[in-house]
């Protein structure tokens, strides 16, 4: 079991991560987190570094954006992820959030796997792109041989020749990690989609499989966001979630 903050990953609960794809203000993180932890949602997540395709799309608001997802964790009382890119960031992140998260680009990064290692930070390792199941558990590996047993991985869905959703999500990767490892498993089905619509759907499809949790992306007004609006929920689609993920939850003998 792997805790971030106070809320627990491979227990008996099953855990929601929620929150926009970037901080993009004070106000936005804010309105949102509100939204999402009256819904119900146990940890906040929003990126203040942002690994983009484009260098010329938003980057995130970086230092600032760290100093506002701390501030708005300690007002509400809620647990955080957020991104690391760069070993140069450690320090900062460590101070201001309660959990590292490697995104997808980095799963490979092996000098930022072992720093985040050489902390005893909860760590979200979320499976690279392109990457098969035994390279995520690897990667999993230099995370706990460098000294960090708290490793949360994530499946987000994966290049295939599919070009109607934004990755193909591999719900295969649920149980056969959890038969493979120890470790908890999350789903992330905002970027295991790319579509708005289809995220509740596989949100419930991961806790029929049997994930520990689910990461959702959730903005004030997806419609500006300056990062994976279409793949956002609005707070209403997240607060119906929440409220239609709980017989599902209770089926697979769990508790929201
Ligand atoms: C994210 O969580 O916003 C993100 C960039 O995800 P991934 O690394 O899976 O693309
Ligand atoms: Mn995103």
């Amino acid at each position: 079991m792997v805790h971030i903050g106070d809320v627990p990953f491979g227990s008996k609960g099953f855990a929601v991560i929620a929150g926009p794809c970037s901080i993009e203000s004070r106000e936005q993180l804010e309105q949102t987190a509100q939204a999402v932890q009256t819904a119900g949602a146990h940890c906040l997540r929003g990126g203040a570094y942002k690994p983009r395709s484009s260098p010329y799309s938003f980057q995130g608001l970086g230092r600032e954006g760290l100093e506002i997802l701390g501030a708005v964790s300690a007002s509400l009382g809620i647990p955080t992820v957020t991104e690391i890119v760069d070993v140069a960031d450690l320090d900062a992140i460590a101070e201001h959030a309660d959990a590292f998260q490697i995104g997808a680009r980095n799963m490979q990064n092996y000098t930022l796997l072992n720093a985040v290692g050489r902390t005893q930070k909860p760590t979200l390792l979320k499976r690279g792109p392109a990457a098969t199941l035994d390279e995520l558990l690897l990667a999993a590996e230099y995370v706990v041989s460098s000294g960090n047993p708290h490793v949360i991985l994530c499946e987000r869905g994966i290049k295939t020749f599919e070009r109607a959703t934004r990755n193909t999500l591999d719900l295969n990767a649920v149980p056969y990690l959890k038969q493979r490892s120890h470790l908890p498993v999350i789903v992330d089905p905002s970027h295991g989609t790319g579509i708005r619509g289809l995220v509740a759907p596989m949100a419930k499809a991961a806790v029929a499989c049997g994930a520990d949790g689910v990461m959702v992306e959730v903005h004030v007004d997806p419609t500006r966001a300056l990062s994976d609006g279409h793949q956002s929920l609005f707070p209403s689609q997240f607060d119906e979630l929440m409220r239609s993920l709980g017989p599902f939850v209770e089926a697979a003998g769990r508790t929201l």
